[in-house]
């Protein structure tokens, strides 16, 4: 395993409705975005990545659906995780749960630190108590560790403005493209399952992803992962195939699609995006 020393690292360990997670680590600390992976799917998987969950200090949720914070029940002996939520999101969970972690509470939309880490939470249009998005600010504003945004916004039904201001000056963001609409038309699923997903406070289709994508003016994103795609809904290739022409339009930002899938990406060094 290759050591990562102070970098600014930050992997998707998994995205999908089966289950959402993501890693980052600074040079002083080590959270981890949702967890929706079970305790020991979690564990093997920071194995790879070099470190473990005893070395994890917090969580960040971003609501209380069962793919992103399953793996929670699991984390009970593991009590030195802070658990970072707002306060209806941490009730909302808290009532699923047999032990009480250690809740670290904030008030949506504002920005606070945890250690080196900048914190900012959002509100998303999204069918839960008082769903979020977040922005991270981590670095140090050198040059061998310069200071980088990380927006991490999944599960919202529409693109809100506040949304789009918040994601415009990451660097890195992760978006949510969760079903082709043709595709969930097709699928073999409840009509009310369907008409939820479409919703104004559902999931964000292929379609509107691109749309934002293609007219936000003024981005700083670098590198931009597509992410929670249905596995019943949606298509890589698809998806992909969906963003050759951006370049075109003058959007210069790599777009990656998170294959529901795969297991653990390899660590992004975000000093280098
Ligand atoms: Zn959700
Ligand atoms: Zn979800």
């Amino acid at each position: 395993m290759e050591d990562m020393g102070d970098a600014v690292t930050f992997s998707i360990l998994g995205s999908s409705s089966a289950g959402n997670c993501a890693l980052l680590a600074t040079a002083g600390c080590r959270v981890l975005i949702d967890a929706g992976l079970t305790a020991r799917r979690l564990e093997e998987m920071l194995n790879g990545l070099g470190t473990r969950l005893a070395q994890i200090d917090a969580i960040f949720l971003t609501h209380e659906h069962g793919d992103h914070i399953s793996g929670l029940s699991g984390l009970a002996r593991h009590p030195h995780i802070k658990v970072f939520a707002n306060r209806e999101t941490a009730r909302a969970t808290q009532g699923r749960l047999r032990f009480r972690p250690d809740w670290q509470f904030f008030e949506t939309g504002t920005t606070f630190k945890f250690r080196d880490l900048e914190v900012t939470s959002f509100s998303l249009p999204h069918d839960a108590a008082d769903p979020v998005g977040y922005l991270f600010t981590a670095g140090e504003g050198t040059e061998a560790s310069p200071k980088r945004r990380l927006a991490w916004c999944t599960d919202l039904g529409h693109v809100t403005e506040l949304v789009r201001e918040r994601i415009r000056g990451a660097d890195v963001l992760v978006l949510e493209s969760n079903y082709d609409a043709d595709l969930l038309d097709k699928a073999e699923r409840p009509f009310a399952l369907k008409q939820r997903i479409r919703s104004r406070h559902g999931h964000l289709s292929n379609a509107a992803a691109h749309e934002l994508l293609r007219t936000t003016e003024g981005a700083s994103w670098r590198r931009v992962f597509l992410a929670h795609l249905s596995r019943e809904c949606n298509d890589v290739a698809l998806v992909r195939a969906t963003y050759a022409g951006l370049a075109a339009v003058g959007r210069r930002f790599c777009v990656e699609v998170v294959d529901p899938r795969d297991g653990a990406m390899a660590a992004l060094r975000l000093a280098e995006v």
